[in-house]
């Protein structure tokens, strides 16, 4: 079976093709084809494009940001600020004017920064907020942490959970309209969930919570896996929240966008110091690369691989997938809503997850086995995950599937 094997979508042999030539842009994947990244949703391996922009930055006009008047600095400055703005473009904000872009570390960092110094001076006595509590922690800690620091102020603050179907793992939106009352003044949601791969339909939270409420979105797994559009009406979110080094950019970066509609502006308190210049430098490549990628056909592809490892996997007798049962494939009336993106996450009924991991690293295949950071989860009772990229292949896939169905 060749690498270049197409999926059976109506542009199969097309995509094949350009994905193969995608695929030769990762220097560690392509120099490993005895090996199988399917961590991605961890961290994503980084294309030829984003590893020469930092060179040549570093060998060309090394500075700091924001300080020195020679051109190296102004360079370096110019190279900060233009990336917010390819931030923006990248987003497809409607009103670039009004938005402002902050770089972080990741999504911990961005998350934190959002409810320590935008959250904390906007909420008032008898606030309710909304926020989940089987997400990602990183989603977690901060609107409790903000809740904390209120209460020491004497500030009141109540924290409801967002309610979830059990079976799907999809927010329960029905359920939701019990827990929004006239005193919801913000709501914390995810774009696509960490360990079960669906989108977490947040034009359905904007529906209950009516038009006045901030929603911030964790955006870690939806950033450089799919197209992320702020002028779609379905997106109408105040924050998104994203990691650069989940979107092809160098770790230690990532972004906190803000809609600066509803509330006060969002400006982080005090002095922020030298910025990532490398890391922003790396962000900015890799949304370029991205770009002439183009998301819709990342998303495509691998939502096509999603699919035919979900739909398979669910025929081997002792895997539980975790999530929705199904991928809810293109001819599902819910496709367009609810397909995995680029996620599987599941359990072998008698092979602890951990075991299982080391078993699919003995054949090459590297994934996440653990409790997956996820809130609230018991972490003696791990699954493992298999998250997907554009450079992963249909073979890749068919050999997982063979050990898997070998291990029932
Ligand atoms: N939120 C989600 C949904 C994630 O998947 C992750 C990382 O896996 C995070 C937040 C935290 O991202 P980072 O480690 O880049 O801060």
């Amino acid at each position: 079976m060749s690498a270049a094997q197409p999926l059976p979508t109506a542009d199969g042999e097309k995509d094949s093709l350009w994905q193969r030539e995608l695929r030769q842009q990762f220097p560690l994947v392509a120099g490993h084809p005895e090996l199988a990244y399917l961590d991605s949703a961890a961290t994503s391996q980084k294309p030829r494009a984003v590893l020469e922009a930092v060179q040549t930055y570093l060998t060309t006009s090394n500075a700091n940001a924001g300080r020195g008047t020679y051109p190296w600095a102004n360079r370096t400055t110019e190279l900060v600020e233009s990336t917010r703005e390819r931030v923006k473009e990248f987003l497809h904000d409607p009103e670039p004017g009004r938005s402002g872009v902050h770089f972080t570390s990741g999504t911990t960092e961005g998350l934190r920064t959002v409810a320590r110094d935008w959250l904390v001076p906007y909420l008032g006595d008898g606030d309710e907020i909304l926020v989940p509590f089987a997400d990602h922690r990183a989603h977690l800690e901060p609107w409790l942490e903000a809740q904390r620091l209120l209460a020491g102020r004497g500030i009141d603050v109540q924290v409801r959970a967002l309610p979830y179907q059990t079976v799907s793992g999809d927010y329960d939106h029905r359920a939701l309209g019990e827990v929004v009352g006239p005193r919801t003044r913000f709501v914390a949601a995810t774009h696509v969930h960490h360990v079960y791969g669906g989108d977490m339909n947040v034009h359905r939270i904007r529906a209950v919570v009516g038009p006045d409420v901030p929603i911030c979105l964790d955006a870690a797994q939806s950033v450089g896996h799919l197209p992320v559009r702020l002028d779609d009406p379905a997106l109408d979110v105040d924050f998104v929240v994203f990691s650069g080094h989940k979107a092809m950019a160098l770790p230690g970066t990532g972004a906190v966008w803000a809609r600066n509609t509803r509330g006060p502006a969002f400006r982080p308190d005090g002095w922020q110091g030298t910025p990532n210049t490398v890391g922003i430098v790396s962000l900015r490549a890799a949304l370029d690369w991205l770009d002439a990628a183009g998301p819709d056909r990342i998303a495509r592809w691998t939502a096509g691989l999603t699919t035919r490892l979900t739909d398979r996997l669910r025929h081997i007798g002792p895997y539980e997938l975790l999530g929705c049962p199904a991928s809810l494939a293109a001819d599902s009336a819910l496709a367009a809503s609810q397909r995995r993106h680029g996620i599987v996450t599941f359990r072998h009924r008698d092979i602890p997850s951990d075991d299982l991991g080391f078993i699919l690293f003995s054949h090459g295949f590297m994934v996440r086995a653990d409790s997956l950071c996820q809130a609230g989860a018991d972490p003696r009772e791990g699954s493992v995950r298999v998250s997907l990229h554009v450079y992963n292949t249909v073979e890749e896939i068919d050999r997982l599937l063979t050990v898997l169905a070998s291990l029932a």
